[in-house]
């Protein structure tokens, strides 16, 4: 009998691999037929000056808006873009988009609130040929000025790749975009950056936890000690963003001012001049 169950178990575990690989397939070209279509948008989540509260940049967040399911979140097919190369194009798509919604919201804006766009990039953007010429390239295109992009990239996916990719950040710098690295370890040593984005993970324990209080008093301490400024991500109540601010932390994201919004709701909240706190 136990025999039996046995072989019955390995049966399942197989159906449920080949079931996972179908899923898998299905996934890639549902996102390449979305790609085509034009069925990708962004979201615009606020980047806060923690000392007035007031957005001085927004990160573009990509969506899939799914003919029957809606809304579907990065979580559910980053990866698999990441894998089928789908996200060099989706990326391509990415930029274009917030190179044109930032251009808009500067010509609205007085020169004093115009903001910055941030945007996401997968390694393996930075490792296509023409990376940085293709984003110049955009700016030129979109007539928006170097500085009002920011670039970032996540660490774990930096990890093992700083000298290929060092030339590509150290020319995009030099011509003027900001470059920022989600998370801070020591990878990064000497890597051309100018922001360090702290995640959520490690804010959400802040206010219960001293240790991890100190931990993050640490990373502010350390960034600033590089030359770098720091965003916390994650911040969901007063409670986080008065500790940070208190750690000398400058800016900082999350739901607490606002969770990601739609471009014109974020050109609202820009011309509306509310500090973003309930
Ligand atoms: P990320 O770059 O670390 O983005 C922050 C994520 O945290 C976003 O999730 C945002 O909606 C969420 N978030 C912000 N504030 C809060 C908060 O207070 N509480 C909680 N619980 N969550 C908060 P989202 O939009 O689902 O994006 C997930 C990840 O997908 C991003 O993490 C980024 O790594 C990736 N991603 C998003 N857009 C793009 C893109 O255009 N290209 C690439 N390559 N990756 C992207
Ligand atoms: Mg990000
Ligand atoms: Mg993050």
């Amino acid at each position: 009998v136990a025999k039996g169950a046995g072989k019955n178990q390995w049966r399942r575990y197989q159906a449920d691999l080949h079931g996972a690989m179908v899923e898998r397939l299905e996934l890639r070209s549902a996102l390449d037929h979305a790609a085509r279509e034009g069925h990708f948008l962004l979201a615009y989540q606020p980047i806060v000056d923690l000392g007035t509260d007031e957005p001085v940049g927004y990160e573009a967040l990509v969506r899939w808006h799914h003919p029957t399911r809606g809304v579907v979140q990065p979580a559910e097919f980053i990866e698999v873009a990441e894998e089928s190369g789908l996200v060099v194009p989706m990326g391509r798509w990415v930029l274009e988009q917030a190179l044109h919604t930032v251009a808009q919201w500067r010509r609205i804006l007085p020169r004093s609130r115009q903001p910055y766009v941030s945007v996401n990039v997968s390694v393996r953007q930075f490792r296509e040929a023409g990376f940085a010429d293709e984003i110049k390239q955009a700016l030129a295109k979109a007539a928006v000025p170097p500085h009002a992009l920011m670039l970032e990239l996540n660490e774990t996916a930096l990890a093992g790749e700083n000298e290929s990719i060092r030339p590509v950040l150290q020319d995009l710098r030099d011509h003027g975009v900001r470059i920022a690295v989600d998370y801070f370890g020591s990878e990064l040593d000497g890597l051309p950056l100018d922001v360090v984005k702290i995640d959520k993970s490690a804010i959400d324990d802040i206010a219960q936890s001293q240790d991890q209080l100190t931990r993050v008093q640490g990373m502010v301490a350390l960034s600033r000690q590089y030359g770098l400024t720091v965003i916390a991500e994650g911040i969901e109540s007063t409670t986080h963003r008065d500790l940070l601010a208190w750690l000398g932390c400058p800016l900082g994201q999350g739901y607490l001012f606002s969770s990601p919004v739609d471009g014109t709701e974020a050109l609202s909240q820009m011309t509306d001049r509310l500090p973003l706190v309930a």
